[in-house]
């Protein structure tokens, strides 16, 4: 029963998330589909503006209407109805194809079986909610009994320290930090090695976005990570790229960076609530072989879902009186 309330406020919380994406992708295509009886190219075109207006991506704008002409040649779909219900289906397949294990991230595996913490590290630039998704994810890890530690990375910002600390003390997490200016290599050796000897569970390492140029940036991810490897071989066990919604196509671009820079494992999109951009997480989704594993929907601690595609496609296609 607790369950049942627990996904309840989930999908609320969703729906009122994707509001605005709804309203501004949803309207568009719901008029393309009901101004006209049948499909026929002039719809098709018009379900493409609104794809593309909506932050999918080219490319995977036109993927989508691909798949859906070919669905319309060889079923002989017709009416504007079964195509609202074709486009919901191939944006929810194309989602779950890079998406095969979407529900499972809780399942990290435990210190008790490999006998030491799993490592995560954060990366992406400012702004885009590292500091604010590590903190949510840690307040759900410790609901769930988990001992988490937080390594204070981001060391060119003094508020980015502060900040980091407030979120351990507000979720109950622990907190490592070198301070201002100090090299974010050292603070996440320490991290990681605190995080072995003080039995933690989940150790998560905020870093620095400064995104100078695709050099610098892979040079200083190489760093920081042959830092946790030193103390502990194989971690970061997982390196969580966190991409604001809100900035639509040039999450695109920032997800391309940083994927080339390092080895990125997940994603997190954040602030899906106001904003019309929602459609970046279907071209995300599509576009890099990276799993969507996080979206943000609020600023609360409670605002971070797992993403499940099919709750997400559902959400976007509710028709809201
Ligand atoms: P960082 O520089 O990448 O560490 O970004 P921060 O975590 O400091 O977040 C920047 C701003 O975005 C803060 O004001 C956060 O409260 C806000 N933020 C982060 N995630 C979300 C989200 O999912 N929704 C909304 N509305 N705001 C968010
Ligand atoms: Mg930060």
């Amino acid at each position: 029963m607790l369950n049942f309330f627990k996904r309840k406020e989930n999908t609320d919380k969703l729906d009122q998330g994707l509001e605005k994406t709804r309203q501004g992708f949803f309207a568009r295509i719901g008029k393309a589909l009901t101004a006209k009886g049948r499909v026929d190219e002039s719809v098709l075109d018009e379900l493409e503006e609104a794809l593309i207006a909506s932050d999918v991506g080219v490319d995977t704008t036109m993927k989508i209407i691909g798949r859906i002409e070919q669905r319309v040649a060889r079923d002989k779909y017709s009416s504007t109805q079964e195509l609202d219900q074709l486009l919901r289906g191939e944006i929810e397949r194309m989602i779950l194809e890079n998406h095969p294990q979407a529900r499972d991230y809780f399942d990290m595996p435990l210190r008790a079986a490999t006998g030491h913490p799993h490592v995560i590290m954060v990366v992406g630039v400012n702004g885009v909610g590292k500091t604010t998704t590590i903190g949510k994810l840690s307040w759900q890890l410790i609901q769930q009994g988990r001992k988490v530690l937080m390594g204070a990375g981001d060391t060119f910002r003094a508020a980015a320290v502060d900040q980091l600390k407030l979120w351990s003390e507000r979720v109950g997490a622990g907190f490592y930090s070198k301070g201002m200016n100090t090299d974010p290599g050292a603070v996440a050796y320490e991290a990681v090695r605190e995080g072995v000897n003080q039995g933690y569970d989940v150790v998560i390492v905020d870093t620095a976005g400064r995104l100078h140029n695709k050099k610098h940036l892979m040079d200083e991810l190489s760093k920081i990570r042959r830092s946790m490897d030193k103390v502990l071989p194989g971690a970061p066990h997982e390196v969580l790229l966190v991409l604001d919604a809100s900035t639509g196509q040039n999450a695109i671009a920032q997800a391309e960076a940083f994927t080339q820079a390092t080895q990125v494992s997940a994603l997190a999109l954040t602030k899906l609530d106001g904003t019309a951009k929602g459609g970046v997480v279907i071209g995300v989704s599509d576009q890099f072989r990276v799993p969507v594993k996080f979206i943000g929907v609020g600023e609360g601690m409670e605002d971070l879902q797992v993403f499940d595609p099919s709750a997400f496609v559902e959400s976007l296609f509710k028709k809201v009186e």
